[in-house]
C-alpha cells in the first residue's frame, strides 16, 4: 500500500488516533490522513510524492507560502546562534515592538507558546483585573483547549455551561456562559442574569473554528458597547484572523478596540508561538509587573521570533493585502459559480487570506447552529474528490480555508476545475 497508510498504522500504535491535534485525523471526513514531508509556496508534496494545493496553510502560519525563502533563512540564522537561551534576548522585543505598532490596541504584549496558552492566560488576566469569575463565549467559537473553554451551553444559553470534554470539572465549567454568534440579545441576557459577576465577553470577531462565519453589522460595536455598559473586558480572540484579514487584525477591519487580544499562527509562520496583549492597566498585573502569573520556559523563543519577525515583515510588501484579498475572492467567486452551475446550493465567504464554503441553500450562515445544519455528507464527498484531485482541503466542515501570497492565478484555476469536476459527480 502507500508510505502514508504505513506511517498511519505504525502512528496510531503508539500515539492517541495515530495524530497529536484530532482534526488531522479525518475523522470528520473518512479514510485516512495522508502524510506531508515537503512544502513548498502554495503546495505540498506527500510522503507517496503526489502533489498538492494546500488551503489550510498549517491552519493558519502559512499567509506567505511554505518555506519562504526569508523565513527560512532567519531561522537558519537564529538557530546557530542557539536554539533558546531561557533569557532575554533581543527577538522577542523586536516581536513586541511591531505588534504593538501594528495592532494599536496594544500597550504590551507577552509572548508564549500557542494560541491555546494566549487565551487561557488573556482570561486569567481578564478574571484579575475585573475580580470577577464568569465570562461569556460564544457558541462554535474556539479558542483553545483550556478547561475554561472546553464548555457547551446546555439547554438554551441560558442554562449554566456543561463540560464538552470529560476531564473539565463541573465547578470551573459552570463559569462559562454561551450565547450564540450574531445575537446580541443573547449576550445580553446572559449580562442581565449575572451584572456584576461577567469578566469578560471572549470572541473570534470573525468566527474561524465553524467554517468561516462573519459578524453581522452592529455584532461586534454592540459587543464593546455591552462590556462598557457591565464593566466587563473584550477579548477578541485573534489567533486565525490575527494579520490574516487585515493588517491591523479583524479589529482593524471592523474598527473595533477590544481590551484585550491574543494572536497565534501568523506571528509564528509555523512555529509554536501565541501571545496576548492589551492596554496598559490590564498588561501591567501580569507578572513581574503585577500579580497574576505566567511564565514559560520557551516563551520569546529566539528561534520562533526570527521566523515570527520574517513573516510579520514580509506582510508589509506593497499590495499584499490586496493581492491576497483577490487571490483568495477570485477562489470562493469561483467555487460559487461552480456549484451554481452544478445546481448544488452553496454559500461561500471570503475576508482576507481566509475563506469559508456551506453546502447551503441560506442565502449566508450566521451561526453555529446554521453551520451545523448544513449538508455534511456532501461536504465530505467534496473533500474527498477534491484530494484525489490534489487540492487539500481543511478535512472538516467546521474548518475556514486559507490561502497564502504564494497561491497563483494557475493554482485557482486549477482548483476550480478540479471542483467542476468533482461537484458534478456529486451533484444530485
Ligand atoms: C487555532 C486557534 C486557537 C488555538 O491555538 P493553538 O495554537 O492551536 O493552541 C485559539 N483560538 C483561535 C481562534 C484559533 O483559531
Amino acid at each position: 500500500m502507500s508510505l502514508s497508510h504505513d506511517l498511519f498504522a505504525r502512528a496510531r500504535v503508539h500515539m492517541p488516533g495515530g495524530v497529536n491535534s484530532p482534526v488531522r485525523a479525518f475523522a470528520a471526513v473518512g479514510g485516512e490522513p495522508v502524510f506531508f514531508e515537503r512544502a513548498e509556496g502554495a503546495h505540498m508534496w506527500s510522503v507517496d510524492g503526489k502533489r498538492f494545493i494546500d488551503y489550510i496553510g498549517s491552519w493558519g502560519p502559512m499567509i506567505c507560502g511554505h518555506a519562504h525563502p526569508k523565513i527560512v533563512e532567519a531561522v537558519q540564522h537564529a538557530a546557530a546562534n542557539s536554539l533558546s537561551f531561557g533569557t532575554p534576548s533581543p527577538g522577542e522585543v523586536t516581536m513586541a515592538e511591531m505588534l504593538c505598532e501594528m495592532i494599536p490596541s496594544l500597550d504590551q504584549v507577552r509572548m508564549v507558546n500557542s494560541g491555546t496558552e494566549a487565551a487561557m492566560s488573556a482570561m486569567r488576566v481578564a478574571r484579575a483585573a475585573t475580580g470577577r469569575e464568569r465570562f461569556i463565549k460564544f457558541e462554535g467559537c474556539y479558542h483553545g483547549h483550556a478547561d475554561s473553554f472546553l464548555v457547551k451551553a446546555g439547554s438554551g444559553a441560558q442554562t449554566l455551561g456543561v463540560p464538552t470534554s470529560p476531564g473539565v470539572p463541573k465547578a470551573l465549567a459552570e463559569l462559562t456562559l454561551n450565547a450564540r454568534f450574531n445575537d446580541l440579545d443573547s449576550v445580553e441576557a446572559l449580562f442581565k442574569q449575572y451584572p456584576d459577576e461577567i469578566a469578560c465577553v471572549a470572541v473570534e470577531p470573525i468566527a474561524g473554528n465553524m467554517n468561516c462565519i462573519l459578524p453581522e453589522s452592529g455584532f461586534l460595536e454592540g459587543l464593546r458597547e455591552l462590556c462598557d455598559r457591565y464593566g466587563s473586558a473584550l477579548l477578541f480572540d485573534e489567533v486565525m484572523t490575527g494579520f490574516r484579514v487585515h493588517p491591523k487584525g479583524a479589529q482593524g477591519l471592523y474598527g473595533i478596540t477590544p481590551d484585550l487580544t491574543c494572536f497565534g499562527k501568523v506571528i509564528g509562520a509555523g512555529m509554536p508561538v501565541g501571545a496576548f496583549g492589551g492596554k496598559a492597566e490590564y498588561m501591567k498585573l501580569v507578572a513581574p509587573s503585577g500579580p497574576v502569573y505566567q511564565a514559560g520556559t520557551l516563551s520569546g523563543n529566539p528561534v520562533a521570533m526570527a521566523a515570527g519577525i520574517a513573516n510579520l515583515e514580509l506582510l508589509g510588501q506593497p499590495n499584499f493585502y490586496e493581492h491576497l484579498g483577490q487571490i483568495t475572492a477570485s477562489l470562493a467567486d469561483g467555487l460559487q459559480a461552480k456549484a451554481d452551475a452544478a445546481g448544488i446550493p452553496m454559500t461561500t465567504v471570503a475576508v482576507g487570506g481566509m475563506f469559508g464554503f456551506f453546502f447551503s441553500d441560506a442565502e449566508r450562515v450566521t451561526n453555529f447552529d446554521e453551520a451545523a445544519a448544513c449538508d455534511l455528507e456532501r461536504f465530505k464527498k467534496f473533500f474527498t474528490g477534491m484530494l484525489a484531485e490534489g487540492i487539500y482541503l481543511a478535512p472538516s466542515a467546521f474548518e475556514a480555508g486559507f490561502v497564502s501570497s504564494a497561491h497563483s492565478p494557475a493554482d485557482v484555476i486549477e482548483t476550480l476545475a478540479a471542483a467542476e469536476k468533482v461537484l458534478s459527480e456529486i451533484a444530485g
